[in-house]
């Protein structure tokens, strides 16, 4: 994780300006990329760490039609034991941006400045891809019912609070009990 979670970029880089496309005729493509490896404002509610790949904008009769795979990078909680950690996925993207503007093809489309805007297509591909259970990893063994403990760092040792440093005053209830039984 990154020590620059205070700056982001600009939503503002996810337009594309693709006016150049729409003058050349139906067939003409240009592969775009993306590389964008920092923090990134998509909408109000969502942050991405980073986004990379290529897209490949083709010139249809209907508009400009996108597609290619990008590499999302999201800071999110795991689902199971609710530790921050770095979502990384693969995101297919294959939609038609519209021009003119037309609902019934898609809700997407070229705006009249001649640009597409990415950010509201990604931050619904993104809550889509995430709508199910998403964990820090496969094992991940979540929550203890009981205690709420991170069932993660059980294996730790849990007897570190008794430390020399104390003085001897921090004492482990089993070990108490033995103190207990020897005096
Ligand atoms: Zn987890």
């Amino acid at each position: 994780m990154g020590g620059t979670r205070g700056s982001y970029l600009k939503r503002r880089l996810l337009k594309l300006q693709v006016g150049y496309l729409l003058s050349e005729g139906p067939g003409n493509s240009k592969v775009v990329p993306i590389c964008l490896p920092q923090r990134l404002q998509v909408a109000n509610d969502l942050f991405l760490e980073s986004l990379t790949g290529n897209l490949v904008l083709t010139r249809t009769k209907e508009g400009i039609l996108i597609q290619g795979t990008l590499q999302v990078g999201h800071a999110r909680e795991c689902d199971r034991c609710l530790e921050a950690f770095d979502h990384e996925f693969e995101l297919g993207v294959a939609e038609l941006f519209a021009s003119p503007p037309d609902a019934n093809n898609s809700v997407f489309s070229v705006d009249s400045n001649g640009e597409i805007d990415l950010a509201p297509l990604l931050r619904e591909e993104v809550l889509i891809e995430e709508s199910y259970r998403t964990v820090c990893r496969a094992e991940c063994r979540g929550l203890s019912a009981e205690t709420g403990a991170n069932l993660n760092h059980e294996e730790e040792p849990l007897l570190v609070d008794a430390s020399p440093l104390e003085g001897g005053l921090a004492i482990d209830p089993r070990l108490a009990v033995l103190k207990q039984l020897l005096t």
